[in-house]
This record gives C-alpha cells, structure tokens and sequence, in this order.
C-alpha cells in the first residue's frame, strides 16, 4: 500500500520540479552523493579507496522536452570527461527517457549513440538502466542498434517480468546488471510475489554466471548474496566474472565487508537536482528509510 504511493509520488511532475529548486532535502542526501560532478567525484574516490568502484548517474528520468533532454546529454558527456580527466575507477549509467526516448526514438538513440561513442574514446562502460514496461522493449531496440558499432555497453535484467530469460539469453555476450525491478507492473507482464520475484531473480543469475560475458549482481538482500556467493564457489566460477552492486547509501558495512573479501564491488552513485522520483522509489522499496526522512526533519 504504502509502496504504491511512493511509486505515485515519484512520477508526480509538480514535485520533480519542486524538489530541483530547493536542492537535496528530506533525507536523499544520505542516498544521492552530490548535487554536482565535483562532489561526486569526491564520493567515488573514497569508495575507490575501499576498493570500490562505480557507476555513475546523473540522475534524471522521464524528460518530455527536447531542451532538457540535451541538456542531461551534455551533463553525461561532462561526466563522462570528468571520470577520465580525475581518473577515478567509474563507469556511467542513464536512463533513455532522460535522453528523450518519451520524445522521439530517433533522437534519443542519436542523443545515446554520441555518449556511447565519447565513452569508448576511453574503453568505458556505459550501462542502459531499464525503466518500466512500456519502455522496455524500445530501450532493448536502442540497445540492439548500438551493439552493431560498440561494445561498451550493457544493460538491466529485471527479475519480475515473465521476459525476462528470453532477454537474458539474447543478450548473454554482454555486461549484465541484474536487479529485481523497481516499477510498479501489472500482473500481465511481471510476477507480483516477492517468492516468485527472488526465485526468477536467481534463476537468471545462474543462468547468466554460466553462460554470460559479466554479471553485475545488483540486491541489497543477504539471502541473494549468501546464495551467489555459495553458488560460484560450488561451481569455481572467477571472482573476475561477476560484482555485487548497491546503490549509494544502502549497507555500507555490508558493501566494505564484501569488498574486504575480495569480490568485485560497485556502487551505484546517483547525484544532481533530479533526485526526487529515484528517492521515492528508494521509500517504496523499503518504507524503513522513512527513517532518514524522519531524522531529517527532526535534526534541523
Ligand atoms: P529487497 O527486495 O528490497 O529486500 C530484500 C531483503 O533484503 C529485505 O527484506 C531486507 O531483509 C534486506 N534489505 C534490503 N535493503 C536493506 C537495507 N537497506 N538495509 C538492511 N536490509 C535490507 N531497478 C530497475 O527497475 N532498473 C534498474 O536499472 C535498476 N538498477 C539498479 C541498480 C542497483 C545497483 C541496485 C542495487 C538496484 C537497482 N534497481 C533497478 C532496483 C532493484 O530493481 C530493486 O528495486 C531494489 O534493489 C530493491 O530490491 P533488493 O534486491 O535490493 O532487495
């Protein structure tokens, strides 16, 4: 109940706005690293420093006119210049309705096609987030387009909808994340249980453990990770093939102690004004971070 009023909060345009004026507040400061690449830069150098590494993203979503839309263009490509010229062990991450894939497809995959291409100048990785269903299959159509010119990009497997495997298996020779998923769906395309959820969600990541080129394991759940972790064991699969991934903020102790362990670890490292629908969706998730809202507000 309460997970889908913060999901009705996120997409509320009036507030995505609000919250641009009036910079990180009601806690997403603790979840989002900066609201410029400068502070951002900061933050990833002290998680390098634990042997951390990143990704990075500039945080915005849902864009309807062509002018923002450049404009999150141009501010990925200054990331982008920015991770190379400080040298910081990072890659990036978007989202193409941030680049205009609710204005024109045409235009987001050439908005796209310039970031991946800037990003290969340097071997970077740049990661597609997935966003809901009715984004799905063009962003995969984008996806698939680049893959003919670059191979420095990947993709997000999201564990709750029925497609999921065959998406998987067509995209096997790529850099994956796999996540659960974070959008509301309707029972036509996604499993609605969290039993169901984890059990496709470590279906696919043995699948693509097996099978696939690297896996970026992306919870915040134990139980997933101590199952990863026994499962490669069993099955001496290189430490060189796979990382765990959470976001920014979330198990910090856990984060360092699988880093102290030797596993590959990667943060994802969300900044900028836009912060306001990915704070919502965090709340949705786990309505338990109300508490650094609740702190927030009572330590003024
Ligand atoms: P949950 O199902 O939220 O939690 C399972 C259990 O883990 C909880 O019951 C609790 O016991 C424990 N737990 C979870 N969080 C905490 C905590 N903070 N402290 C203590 N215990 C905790 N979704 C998309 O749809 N598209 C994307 O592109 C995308 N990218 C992502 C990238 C990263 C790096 C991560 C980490 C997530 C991403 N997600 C994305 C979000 C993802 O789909 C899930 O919505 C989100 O991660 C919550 O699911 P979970 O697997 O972390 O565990």
């Amino acid at each position: 109940m309460l997970k889908d009023v913060f999901i009705g909060l996120s997409k509320n345009q009036f507030l995505t706005s609000a919250a641009k004026k009036y910079g990180l507040k009601l806690g997403a400061q603790t979840v989002v690293a900066g609201v410029d690449i400068g502070e951002t830069i900061k933050s990833i150098r002290e998680l390098n420093a634990k042997g951390i590494s990143c990704t990075v993203d500039n945080l915005g979503e849902f864009v309807f006119e062509k002018e923002e839309a450049l404009k999150a263009k141009n501010s990925i490509l200054e990331v982008i210049e920015s991770i190379h010229s400080n040298g910081v062990d990072a890659h990036v991450s978007l989202k193409p309705t941030q680049i205009g894939l609710d204005i024109d497809y045409d235009f987001c995959y050439e908005n796209l096609r310039e970031i991946v291409d800037a990003a290969s100048k340097y071997d970077m990785h740049i990661n597609l987030d997935m966003e809901d269903y009715g984004h799905l299959q063009p962003s995969y159509d984008l996806l698939d387009t680049l893959l003919k010119d670059y191979d420095n990009v990947g993709t997000v497997i999201q564990a709750y909808f029925y497609r999921a495997m065959d998406d998987i298996e067509k995209h096997k020779d790529l850099r994956l994340r796999i996540v659960k998923g974070a959008y509301k769906e309707p029972a036509e395309y996604a499993y609605q249980t969290a039993e169901e959820i984890d059990a496709n969600f470590i279906k696919l990541i043995e699948y693509h453990l097996l099978n696939g080129k690297f896996t970026s394991i992306a919870t915040h759940d134990h139980n997933i990770i101590n199952h990863v972790i026994d499962f490669v064991e069993k099955n001496s699969i290189s430490r060189d093939k796979f990382e765990f991934q959470m976001l920014y903020g979330f198990r910090k102790d856990m984060q360092l102690d699988l880093a102290n362990k030797g596993y590959h670890f990667c943060v994802y490292v969300p900044f900028g004004d836009d912060w306001y629908g990915y704070f919502m969706r965090r709340l949705a998730e786990r309505p338990q971070n109300l508490n650094l809202v609740v702190k927030q507000v009572f330590n003024k």
